[in-house]
């Protein structure tokens, strides 16, 4: 009788089992399956104001715009959990964003930016990795561009390499210039809640289809 009783509790911890791989997730027993964890930074902030653009754009409010919109349309995607490097207008160093980020253990991380030049003819969108950067980071760098300018239609600068602080991070990288405040269509573009939506939604679209979210 004891060892019937042995069987059925082994019998109900494999339909448990089973079902949690059924979900899909990771987690341990009789837990839901955890939330991707993708660490998104807004450039600068602080004393580091970035780019000045036309128009009075600047860099560091630009993109935290953008990163603040990004988690709100996080809150629709129950698998997906974003984390902000910073939420407000404060400087913080380019490798404590990463160590956080390695500390999170997060799944992915984005740093979004927006780019300068002397030329105002300059414009578009492209994607930053570090020189070094593993096969990961180059695939959601490329995840990243493809969608932003599906989402945007604007020029595509593509996906290039830089010696850039992201070397250190533990999970696939890449940093996103997302247009030149220096160039008048894209300065006007990026000051619109509508483009600045359309941003967001495309960072997010590349980490569900990068991650396999459905
Ligand atoms: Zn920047």
């Amino acid at each position: 009788m004891r060892r019937g009783i042995f069987i059925l509790g082994l019998l109900a911890l494999a339909g448990l089992v089973g079902m949690s791989g059924w979900l899909g997730g990771t987690s341990s027993l009789g837990q839901p399956p955890k939330p991707f964890l993708i660490v998104v930074d807004a450039g600068h902030g602080g004393e580091d104001t970035g780019a000045i653009g036309l128009a009075g754009l600047i860099e560091k409010n630009l993109v935290l715009d953008i990163v603040r919109l990004i988690q709100i349309k996080a809150l629709n995607e129950p698998k997906l959990k974003v984390w902000l490097t910073r939420q407000e207008d404060k400087y913080i160093a380019p490798k404590d964003r990463i160590a956080l980020a390695n500390a999170q253990k997060a799944d992915l991380y984005i740093s979004v930016h927006a780019n300068y030049a002397s030329d105002p003819f300059v414009r578009g969108i492209e994607t930053l990795i570090h020189e070094s950067a593993s096969a990961a980071s180059k695939a959601w760098a490329q995840a990243l561009q493809q969608k932003l300018i599906e989402e945007t239609s604007a020029k595509n600068r593509g996906v290039k390499s830089a010696p850039l602080y992201l070397r250190d991070a533990q999970m696939p990288a890449a940093l996103v210039e997302v247009g030149f405040v220096t160039n008048p269509e894209e300065a006007n573009n990026l000051q619109q809640l509508t483009y600045q939506t359309a941003i967001a939604e495309a960072i997010l679209a590349a980490a569900k289809d990068f991650l396999k979210i459905e």
